[in-house]
């Protein structure tokens, strides 16, 4: 079953300059427990594309669903991650975990434990009442995808989740985050610029055409689909083959 479903998607933003076309003519659907990754160069409508996902714009033409159900506003099923994390520096790591909690007034005394079990589970035990200022890059990101994960949606929206981090920690957080997702049996859609990270993470990969943003092809990454880690995929020999096949896709003229 199609978790998210794009049908026809346009949309153009309307500005004092006039018309600007972001997406054009956008098909995709997406599987239940499906990772797929988003590529395009800067400007071609990716973030725009999140947003109509997650109901926070509403095409100009054509319809999203989630789970056949058209999209109409912001709703509970999608959880969207934003490219910096906003963690609010006075709060601890606990009350930012719980903060999406907070905001839905469903901050209740099972919910806290199941906020607490998660950093727990996932390597920040025992930093629930320090700050983020006191906390690495790639802690910090575990932290804004566990607030994320606290409202319990089922499709999640990353938008280029890890680039505010040095390489290292870009793998090791990357690793880390598929591991969690798929644990979580979540469906993603992610954002990036990076294809080494979208082919290492994702069952298929979206390549974006320059705005207005139409999809210019599709690729299914086989390592995704047995199962190997990003860092496991990216030893395959057939990682190169992927990459130079996406990178000559994205560069391409017509
Ligand atoms: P990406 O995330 O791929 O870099 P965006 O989705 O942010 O691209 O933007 C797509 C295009 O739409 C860009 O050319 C951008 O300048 C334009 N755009 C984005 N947001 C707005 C807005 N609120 N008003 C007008 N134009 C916008
Ligand atoms: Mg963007």
């Amino acid at each position: 079953m199609a978790r998210v479903e794009l049908r026809n998607v346009s949309l153009n933003y309307h500005t004092l300059a006039g018309e600007v076309k972001a997406l054009e003519q956008i098909n995709l659907s997406i599987q239940d427990q499906e990772f797929v990754a988003i590529v395009g160069q800067s400007g071609c409508g990716k973030s725009t594309l999140l947003s109509l996902i997650s109901g926070l714009l509403r095409p100009t033409r054509g319809s999203v669903f989630i789970d056949r159900e058209e999209v109409q506003g912001p709703n509970k099923r999608v959880g969207y991650m934003l490219q910096n994390d906003y963690l609010f520096e006075w709060r601890t790591i606990l009350d930012n975990a719980l903060l999406g909690l907070e905001i839905r007034r469903e901050k209740t005394a099972e919910a806290v434990e199941e906020v607490k079990a998660m950093l727990k589970a996932y390597g920040l035990g025992g930093f629930e009442h320090h700050y983020p200022g006191q906390l690495s890059g790639g802690m910090r990101q575990r932290v804004a995808l566990i607030r994320t994960l606290a409202t319990k949606p089922d499709v999640l929206l990353l938008d280029e989740p890890f680039s505010a981090l040095d390489y290292q920690n870009r793998l090791s957080v990357g690793e880390e985050v598929v591991k969690i997702l798929r644990e979580r049996k979540k469906t993603v859609i992610m954002v990036t610029h990076d294809i080494p990270e979208a082919v290492s993470m994702a069952n298929r990969v979206v390549v974006m055409t320059p705005r207005p943003g139409r999809i210019r092809s599709i690729h299914r990454i086989k390592m995704c689909d047995e199962g190997l880690t990003p860092l496991q995929t990216r030893e395959v020999p057939q990682f190169r083959e992927y990459f130079t096949t996406i990178w000559k896709e994205l560069n391409r003229d017509d």
